[in-house]
């Protein structure tokens, strides 16, 4: 029932010929119409890899190599820039609405209930600490806290900190 193992996990086709389907053959990977496969030495020799070919495979890597500097740049930048919560993305959308005189408090007692230390809700609503402190200290205006902390607090602690509505 199973197919006897290539050794060669990993690889998704069996061990035809993805060009003429022969079986149990030797596979050579080849170019053909762009697209890279896995053939027989017979179809490997309809190879479409002139030396353009191995171009546009230099490219892919090129692009992908990129990519991953890419990648670790922002991962670089977001290190460094761990220190503030979320910035960036839509902040000077992310005004601070009016909120209850007493939201600190308010939030303080919540978070107590919800027996959560400062950390633990930060970490819950993926905010900085400093700026769940903040807003229990009620600096939200302040230490600049975003309407979508407050609203993320709101729905972590089931709590009312913005005021009318
Ligand atoms: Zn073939």
């Amino acid at each position: 029932m199973a197919k006897y193992s290539t050794g060669g996990a990993g690889s998704s086709a069996s061990d035809s010929c993805e060009l003429c389907g022969a079986e149990n053959v030797d596979l050579q990977t080849a170019s053909v119409a762009g697209a890279t496969l896995s053939v027989c030495s017979e179809c490997a020799q309809h190879d479409e890899t002139p030396s353009r070919g191995s171009d546009d495979g230099d490219d892919g890597s090129d692009r992908k190599r990129q990519a991953a500097q890419n990648a670790a740049r922002m991962q670089d930048a977001a290190q460094a820039d761990a220190s503030h919560w979320e910035d960036g993305a839509d902040y000077d959308d992310d005004q601070l609405p009016y909120l209850v005189g007493d939201y600190g408090e308010v939030l303080v007692e919540a978070r107590q209930d919800a027996g959560l230390q400062t950390a633990e809700l930060a970490e819950a609503v993926g905010a900085d600490e400093s700026d769940v402190l903040a807003v229990e200290q009620g600096r939200a205006t302040q230490a600049n806290v975003g309407g979508s902390l407050i609203g993320a607090l709101e729905a972590e602690l089931d709590v009312r900190l913005v005021d009318g509505e």
